[in-house]
């Protein structure tokens, strides 16, 4: 299993780690990883493995069996050898601009309070698909009510709670926006606002800024019809 470090520190741009295995595909398997794997719409992390007479370039990380994280390069070469250690290091651009998108996304599902059926996140756009049966006639109005919420900047916070604490508190499912999966055991909740000031509050296990202000100003994009039921929403950073 591979500890991820993005869970508990989004903005950890470098850290140290052991090869755990390497894949015969030709992937490495890290103790712990920085590099947030494809998932939940959000494309995986890209970056750099350096080792004493080594380098290589990671394109992407995905999921493996048995809580195993892969880094994948970017091109084949010569690979870490398994027990070395490593040093890691995240393409922050790239993965910042997810996050502002990623972050983004939480917002345009308190603008819109409708079921989301779907999502996905890049490095410019955003979309999430949401259960409306008609368009919505005032486009600008969403437009102004993201910004709103980006100007205001709110404070985005992580917290765990467990499964039994959850079942105490039947009420914290109520304002969640979205129903928490259970049965994981141990559930991250991610509160946008808090107090008097809650606008959110989600189980997510995603990447997110700390303040909605660094999202920075979004335009509303297309909305596009995707069967009778469904609209799929697009945001773009500007
Ligand atoms: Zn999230």
């Amino acid at each position: 299993m591979t500890q991820p470090l993005f869970r508990d520190d989004a903005y950890l741009t470098e850290a140290t780690a052991r090869v755990f295995a390497l894949t015969d595909e030709g992937g490495i398997v890290l103790d712990r990883t920085l590099f947030y794997p494809t998932g939940g719409g959000q494309p995986g992390d890209s970056g750099w493995i350096d080792w004493p007479g080594g380098q290589i370039e990671i394109a992407t990380c995905i999921k493996g069996t048995e809580g195993a994280l892969i880094a994948v390069p970017a091109a084949p070469g010569p690979l870490p050898p398994v027990g070395v250690e490593v040093i890691l290091r995240l393409d922050w651009g790239r993965r910042l601009r997810h996050m502002r998108i990623h972050t983004a996304l939480h917002l345009l599902s308190v603008v819109i309070p409708l079921p989301v059926t779907g999502g996905s996140v890049s490095a410019d756009k955003g979309r999430l698909d949401f259960d409306m049966p008609e368009s919505p006639e005032d486009k600008t109005a969403i437009e102004v009510a993201l910004n709103d919420l980006v100007a205001r900047n709110l404070e985005v916070t992580e917290s765990w709670i467990s499964d039994d604490e959850l079942r105490a508190n039947p009420g914290l499912v109520k304002t969640m926006s979205v129903a928490p999966p259970m049965g994981t055991g141990k559930i991250r909740l991610v509160m946008i606002g808090s107090g008097a000031n809650q606008i959110d509050l989600q189980p997510c296990g995603g990447t997110h800024v700390r303040h909605t202000g660094e999202i920075g100003r979004l335009r509303l994009g297309k909305i596009e019809k995707k069967g009778a039921q469904n609209r799929r929403v697009y945001i773009h950073t500007v």
